[in-house]
């Protein structure tokens, strides 16, 4: 499953390759499952809209779109009247694509003559001539459109403060690898990140929050950017099958110091990395430079 620094990694690939390009048709897949918006709506939102920028919220991708005076768009007899008595102010109107992969989700740019890859749910074709697809096995992944400004809850790890962390966490009677991997505080760390960060804390995954000392919370909240960070800056570490915005399998992958290191020796002591089940999910630790 994708987490932060992979989907940093997919929207900086895809801002390079489609800002600026104008969505001219949409063609969604019958499948419900992937759509949070109703298709109708979500071909109405994309189709003649100009891509402004892309940017990561959480482990949301959004894609800011506004309207491009010079694609050609059908409209409804009602709409071209509202469009007329717009046309004073014909400042782009805005709107969100948000796409969330889910486990198996992977957005690609393609040219228009490759093979439509089984599981495609939509497909975006640009003025470029260039298409867009999202494509989900498993469909998890979620699809909508917002007027607004979309907003998944939770702080972005990497814009907050000491202060934010250490008040969002202070106090929670949680165990604290529970209280990392709730999206409503910090958005985007998943399991994986949870866990380097907790070790490179020296902070097991089962203490309860409210029991670190303000102290071990600064040394949490360096350690989350310190290794969200890292991993971004080596492309995202890739765990499951799914692609990069160009189409190309691979991330590099950060050096896990414990996560999927179960019975293997500790990097720092030597001494065995330990598994345990934490809400239903994976947790990886060093007894001995864990506390
Ligand atoms: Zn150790």
């Amino acid at each position: 499953m994708p987490e932060l620094p992979e989907v940093e990694t997919i929207v900086r690939g895809l801002a390079r390759r489609v800002v600026g390009d104008t969505i001219t048709s949409v063609w969604i897949g019958s499948r419900p499952q992937p759509l949070k918006s109703p298709a109708m709506e979500i071909a109405k939102t994309l189709e003649g809209k100009r891509i402004a920028t892309i940017h990561r919220a959480g482990k949301h991708i959004v894609f800011d779109l506004e309207r491009d005076p010079s694609a050609r768009e059908h409209k409804t007899k009602g709409e071209k009247a509202t469009a007329r008595k717009k046309t004073a102010s014909a400042v782009a109107t805005t709107a969100q694509w948000v796409v969330h992969l889910g486990m198996t989700g992977r957005i690609v740019v393609c040219e228009p003559g490759a093979e439509i890859a089984k599981h495609t749910h939509l497909i975006a074709t640009l003025a470029s001539g260039c298409e867009l697809r999202f494509i989900d096995p498993r469909m998890f992944g979620k699809l909508s459109v917002h007027a607004a400004t979309f907003d998944p809850g939770g702080v972005e790890p990497l814009d907050m403060s000491e202060e934010q962390f250490v008040t969002l966490f202070r106090g929670r009677k949680t165990p604290i690898k529970s209280a990392l991997l709730n999206q409503k505080l910090v958005r985007g760390v998943g399991n994986i990140y949870a866990d380097e960060s907790l070790f490179r804390a020296g902070i097991r995954p089962r203490r309860r929050a409210s029991t670190l000392t303000r102290q071990q919370l600064a040394k949490l909240y360096e350690s989350v950017r310190e290794v969200l960070r890292e991993a971004i800056a080596l492309g995202g570490s890739s765990i499951s099958d799914y692609v990069d915005a160009d189409g190309e399998e691979g991330f590099f992958q950060l050096q896990h110091r414990v996560y999927g290191r179960e019975g293997e020796k500790c990097l720092t002591c030597g001494g065995p990395i330990r598994r345990i089940v934490l809400v239903g999910r994976s947790s990886h630790y060093c007894a001995k430079c864990q506390k």
